[in-house]
């Protein structure tokens, strides 16, 4: 009599689960789910998938099980780690081709932030309405090689926003990016029931509202799942430190092995194969000064907090 079902939002030890009729039912957790979690907080988030056993009144039921999470977004160190949401299959990387203006080396520490967690990006240049489109061509071409899916969107006149919503067809998909870059509005333009609040409402509200809630799961109406956390959409690198980054960009890769000093940092080292390599065009100059802002901390500074 246990039904499968999937954590829409939790709070607490109280959860709202989704069961596969569509059926909303309010959860609580059994025991030993809890006590197989390390901590009461992360033993149930949203995104879960679960079992559950109807229980006491018409809409609610017990958790008994949690499935394995096949990836998830936290924050904190290991050992006092906070999960936020769990079996993301995507991020959405929104980013404006204007207003405000688009900085390359902003979708490379999003990027970071989505290889960590092992998880595959797509890049949306949202407001391309605002800019003559093949001023992007080549930044298009420098991501598209690298194998990540890259979209152009325009809340305005429409443009890619079809394409965007058959890529979150069955997917549970992250939408990260700054603020004002339009994520709102595109989730609204995607599935008009979503109704999400977007610039226009008063900063104030949008402040109180943000810090109330935690990760609530919103389902398309052409498929798919979608993530609205305040907290993750401006997600940002953590726990990566600098030594790290050259992992994460993966076209250094190949190149890495050619250094003449195995911990070079690729900044002021001679026989770096990676400027070789940036030299001869084998690796794009906008993703190398990219990797120099990232690392020198030449930007706002990411948290680099090591463990
Ligand atoms: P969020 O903070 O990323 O969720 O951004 P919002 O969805 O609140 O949008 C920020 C502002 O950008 C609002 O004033 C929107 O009307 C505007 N905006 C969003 N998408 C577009 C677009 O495609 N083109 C133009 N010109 N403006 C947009």
């Amino acid at each position: 009599t246990c039904l499968k079902g999937r954590v829409i939002r939790s709070q607490g030890l109280n959860s709202v689960v989704q069961v596969d009729d569509g059926r909303r039912l309010d959860c609580t957790v059994r025991r030993l789910v809890r006590t197989m979690a390390r901590d009461d907080r992360n033993a149930v988030v949203a995104g879960d998938h679960v079992l559950v056993r109807p229980e006491g009144d018409e809409n609610q039921a017990v958790i008994e099980r949690v499935e394995p999470r096949h990836s998830y977004l936290s924050r904190g160190s290991k050992r006092r780690e906070h999960i936020l949401v769990s079996n993301i299959d995507q991020a959405v990387i929104v980013v404006s081709a204007d207003d405000p203006p688009l900085k390359p080396s902003l979708i490379d520490r999003f990027l970071i932030s989505s290889e960590k967690g092992n998880i595959h990006s797509i890049i949306c240049i949202n407001k391309i309405d605002l800019v003559d489109p093949v001023q992007f061509q080549p930044l298009i071409g420098v991501y598209a090689q690298l194998g990540y899916d890259i979209v152009l969107t325009s809340v305005v006149d429409g443009t890619g926003i079809g394409r965007l919503r058959s890529l979150l067809k069955g997917k549970q998909t992250v939408f990260s990016g700054q603020s004002g870059v339009g994520k709102s509005s595109l989730l609204n333009q995607i599935d008009s029931r979503l109704a999400l609040e977007t610039a226009e409402i008063s900063q104030e509200s949008r402040k109180g509202r943000h810090t109330t809630r935690s990760a609530v799961l919103l389902e398309i109406a052409s498929g798919g799942w979608v993530v609205d956390t305040p907290g993750i959409r401006q997600l940002e690198l953590w726990d990566v430190i600098p030594e790290e980054v050259e992992g994460f960009f993966r076209e250094f890769h190949a190149f890495v092995p050619q250094c003449r000093f195995p911990d070079c940092s690729h900044t002021h080292e001679a026989g770096c194969g990676i400027k070789r390599a940036v030299a001869n065009d084998f690796i794009s100059r906008q993703r190398y000064q990219s990797y120099l802002k990232i690392i020198t901390g030449d930007e706002p500074r990411p948290v680099y907090h090591q463990t």
